[in-house]
């Protein structure tokens, strides 16, 4: 793996299908996932300016950060609520808030150690088989007691996609804009993954998450 030329190369990419649209390719956050990969990984990428970093596995950020303390953590996998304490303690950033359950769990550690944390919630607008993200009816639940939360920090919405459809990506930017009029503020998208990230940029994503395409095959 050769993550010097992985990342020229990531960040090419991200350029051309950004300003084929005529969108800043700074505005793009992209956001390496790192799940599965050694700490040096992740040395290595903060020499090279990212300070964030994706990991789906509480238990393995827990052993990551005794070795990285500079090191944000972004928790990106489904998260249970029994995790939630640790997860509130190491993350800066939930992007898989997927049930009020959790977020309940989130409020009530946010508030224990009061410490704000920012949670996304991730949708599953497809209802695919198993579900990945809560209802597309449980969003305003959600957002309402983020709001109310005194921790809780809306971030945007994250989605997984059927794999291969322009479509749910299309359909994922309607469905933000949609709340953009509703709310009047700006949302946030974060969608794409490494064999997709540029239908996504074009679709309007905001962050990428990006791991073997960086980092090689896990
Ligand atoms: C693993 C993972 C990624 C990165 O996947 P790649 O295809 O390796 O880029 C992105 N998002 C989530 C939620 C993941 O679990």
């Amino acid at each position: 793996m050769d993550l010097e030329s992985n990342l020229k190369n990531l960040r090419a990419r991200v350029k051309k299908a950004s300003e084929h649209l005529g969108r800043d390719p700074e505005s793009i956050d992209i956001l390496p996932v790192t799940k599965h990969k050694p700490p040096q990984v992740i040395e290595t990428l903060q020499a090279h300016g990212f300070r964030r970093f994706g990991e789906n596995y509480i238990q393995e950020i827990q052993t990551k950060a005794g070795l990285l303390p500079h090191a944000e953590w972004v928790a990106t996998g489904h998260l249970q609520t029994n995790k939630a304490l640790l997860a509130t303690r190491l993350c800066s950033t939930i992007l898989s808030l997927d049930s009020l359950r959790l977020a309940k769990s989130l409020d009530r550690e946010s508030q224990s150690l009061m410490k704000n944390l920012i949670v996304w919630i991730q949708v599953d607008l497809w209802e695919q088989e198993p579900l990945k993200g809560c209802r597309r009816s449980e969003v305003p639940l959600l957002l309402d007691f983020i709001a109310r939360a005194p921790y809780l920090r809306f971030g945007g919405l994250m989605v997984l996609p059927p794999i291969g459809e322009d479509k749910a990506f299309r359909d994922s930017d309607r469905y933000r804009r949609d709340m953009e009029q509703t709310s009047q503020t700006k949302i946030p998208l974060s969608m794409g993954m490494s064999e997709d990230f540029e239908s996504a940029i074009r679709h309007g994503s905001d962050q990428i998450r990006i791991g073997s395409a960086l980092l090689g095959p896990r």
